[in-house]
């Protein structure tokens, strides 16, 4: 019994050690306690245990990671930037809540990769990372190596969910850098696409060495029930042994968040990890349940992200990029300069009129720009000596296949005009294969490049025609690999009609306009028959689109493309349209007010749901209310509705109204 006796131990100085860092013993007297258990787990291996300490990096390499679906979705943030789209942000939510004034936990935004983590029994069962949201890859043999991490809980929890940022130290992240400048190896761009890299390599034993580290900020699932408030989870994972940010606070109104936010914006560069805001998050579950989610980002949480930070370096090169229309895009090349803990070497000029505007020239000092995840821009120029140099000239014949490139009226860009122009045909498939589109995924910028090299893939319909024999015979390819692609593109041959139009990359047709294509047209050929005007009577289709659909069907080239997919056998799924409103709905016409809280579903759902089914949703009850849903709590609009002698209805007659 001395094994499980040591296992106690072990947790519960670990967590002393990372979690409240408070060690009671000192590392030699730590490291004793786990030679102790390897020793006795040596002489009796019955007695290794998964959670065992000795046990953390035990994994083999596996050739790709194993896919997982989140119970609930790892949504993402609603951004805010700056005071203003804060105050926005927050009068929005009360307007939702009717007025009522939540609580607010805030935490720094950790800029690593959420990282989602199962226990049972107090043991660490899986880690998925966030994937799509939905679903995940598997990654717990890479997981167990981070020191921080426990194996083992406090308690035996019998289930638990967590949520987290695994992140890179700065200090780690320079350190190893160094060291691959040394040999003469790439550098990591920065801390966060390293981590993301490590989490992901195929073999555990080099992700543990590297220091990566973890702070978990939501209590995701528990099988003794969640806490009623997000900062009391947040406690109960800290006495589990999971480590969550010590800067983590709560504010009770909008002005202290924003003295929370100055505070951190100070503190900033001095701490030990990148952060790229504040998630401000309400903390009171029930009000969360209230204000519900978008599909994207639940409305109860905002992420304030700090300004754009900017940098001012030299102007090597201005070079003009190829895209998938053939639009030219001048791009800028720069001496390499650290923004935003980045390595910054190129930045966008957008097109040929900014650069005009702006007047940037090779040897110009300009000062450049980054906010969030949008690529770098030049701002302005701010240092021209020494001059002389010539303007920048946009070229008028494509760089990559010196055919025309045409500016057409009222446009700001140049398109390259030849359809054939390698350039685009990359970017076309790179488009096709993307996650919004036919999502084939393996089909990167490295594969793309070589199948064109070669001549194996001209356009979307030659990736159907693919073989095995030709594809493992690339770099970096072998059989499986081959097969995984051969087997992604035979199942992208079924997706649904809207990521297929998506995916073609028909000029103006985003997903939204996609999506109502696709619920409007049974099929392709049905769409290809359309007429213009047919199709802006859509909602999301304008004149533009239209037009553009048009010319994309009328092309003949376009016409023999999509019969050589067909011929290849795709299906594209038809997708439904949304149900019309019936005539005997119970709502329709009706003015209804929806008051209290409907389990399982939030206030603004439930008012959409109104909406959708011909119902005017009102914000009072008055003599012209004709039925109130009241749910939960219902106060005093329950009461005013009672006196007028309206029709009212609880969440089940609701549900089954609904
Ligand atoms: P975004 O992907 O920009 O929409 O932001 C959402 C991501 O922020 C989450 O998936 C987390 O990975 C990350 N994040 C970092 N710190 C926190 C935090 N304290 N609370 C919630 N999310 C966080
Ligand atoms: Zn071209």
């Amino acid at each position: 019994m001395r094994a499980a006796e040591l296992r106690e131990r072990i947790a519960r100085h670990r967590k002393l050690y990372y979690v409240d860092n408070d060690p009671e013993i000192s590392d030699s007297e730590y490291d004793a306690l786990e030679r102790e258990l390897l020793a006795i787990e040596r002489s009796h291996p019955e007695l290794i245990a998964a959670d065992s300490p000795t046990m953390r990096v035990g994994g083999e390499p596996a050739d790709g990671f194993a896919t997982f679906a989140h119970s609930t979705p790892l949504l993402s943030l609603d951004n805010a930037y700056g005071e203003q789209e804060l105050r926005d942000w927050e009068a929005r939510l009360r307007r939702t809540l009717e007025d009522e004034q939540p609580t607010y936990a805030v935490e720094p935004k950790v800029d690593g990769l959420s990282i989602s983590l199962h226990y049972r029994d107090g043991v660490l069962e899986r880690a998925v990372t966030r994937g799509d949201g939905r679903v995940g890859e598997d990654v717990t043999g890479n997981v167990r190596t981070i020191r921080s991490i426990p194996l083992r809980l406090i308690e035996s929890v019998r289930y638990l969910e967590v949520r987290g940022e695994v992140f890179l130290a700065r200090s780690a992240f320079e350190e190893l850098n160094r060291r691959r400048a040394e040999t003469n190896e790439s550098l990591y761009a920065n801390p966060r696409n390293a981590a993301a890299g490590f989490v992901r390599l195929k073999d555990p034993r080099v992700t543990a060495k590297r220091p990566l580290d973890c702070f978990f900020y939501e209590l995701a699932a528990d099988e003794d029930g969640l806490p009623e408030r997000h900062v009391a989870g947040l406690d109960r994972i800290r006495d589990l042994g999971l480590k969550t940010n010590p800067l983590n606070d709560k504010c009770e109104s909008l002005d202290e968040i924003l003295a929370y936010v100055e505070h951190l914006r100070e503190l900033r560069d001095s701490l030990d990890y990148e952060i790229d805001g504040v998630v401000v998050k309400v903390d009171e579950l029930a009000v969360r349940r209230e204000a519900g989610a978008t599909s994207k980002f639940p409305r109860w949480a905002v992420a304030l992200k700090y300004p754009a930070q900017q940098a001012t370096t030299r102007v090597s090169e201005i070079r003009v990029q190829v895209g998938r229309t053939g639009k030219l895009t001048p791009v800028a090349e720069l001496e390499p300069v650290a923004l935003a803990g980045t390595t910054v070497s190129r930045a966008t000029l957008h097109n040929e009129d900014e650069v005009e505007r702006k007047d940037v020239r090779v040897g110009d000092t300009v000062l450049i720009e980054k906010a969030g995840e949008i690529i770098p821009q030049v701002v302005k120029v701010v240092e021209t000596k020494p001059r002389g140099k010539r303007r920048f000239e946009m070229p008028t014949r494509c760089p990559v296949c010196d055919s025309a490139a045409d500016r057409e009226e009222g446009e700001v860009a140049r398109y390259c005009t030849n359809v054939a122009c390698p350039a685009q045909q990359r970017e076309k498939l790179l488009h096709f294969a993307s996650r919004g589109g036919m999502d084939v995924q393996g089909l990167g910028e490295a594969l793309v490049e070589q199948l064109t090299a070669k001549e194996l893939v001209r356009d979307v319909a030659d990736l159907y025609g693919l073989e095995l024999d030709s594809l493992s015979e690339l770099e970096r390819m072998g059989v499986k690999s081959a097969e995984n692609l051969l087997a992604q593109l035979e199942e992208s041959k079924t997706r649904p009609l809207n990521r297929l139009l998506f995916g073609l990359g028909v000029r103006h047709v985003g997903d939204r306009a996609a999506q109502q294509l696709a619920q409007s047209f049974a099929s392709l050929d049905a769409l290809a028959e359309a007429e213009a005007e047919a199709l802006e009577e859509l909602d999301e289709i304008g004149p533009k689109t239209a037009a553009a659909v048009r010319l994309f069907f009328d092309q003949p080239a376009n016409r023999e493309l999509i019969r050589r997919l067909v011929e290849a056998g795709l299906r594209p799924q038809p997708v439904e349209p949304p149900a019309p409103v019936a005539e005997d709905s119970p709502f329709a016409g009706k003015t209804v007010v929806v008051t209290g809280t409907l389990p399982g579903r939030s206030r603004a759902e439930a008012k959409k749901l109104v909406e959708a089914l011909g119902g005017r949703v009102a914000g009072s009850v008055s003599k012209k209310t004709d039925l109130v849903v009241a749910g939960e709590a219902a106060g005093s609009k329950l009461d005013k509705a009672r006196e007028l002698g309206i029709r009212v209805v609880d969440a089940d007659e609701f549900e089954s109204l609904v």
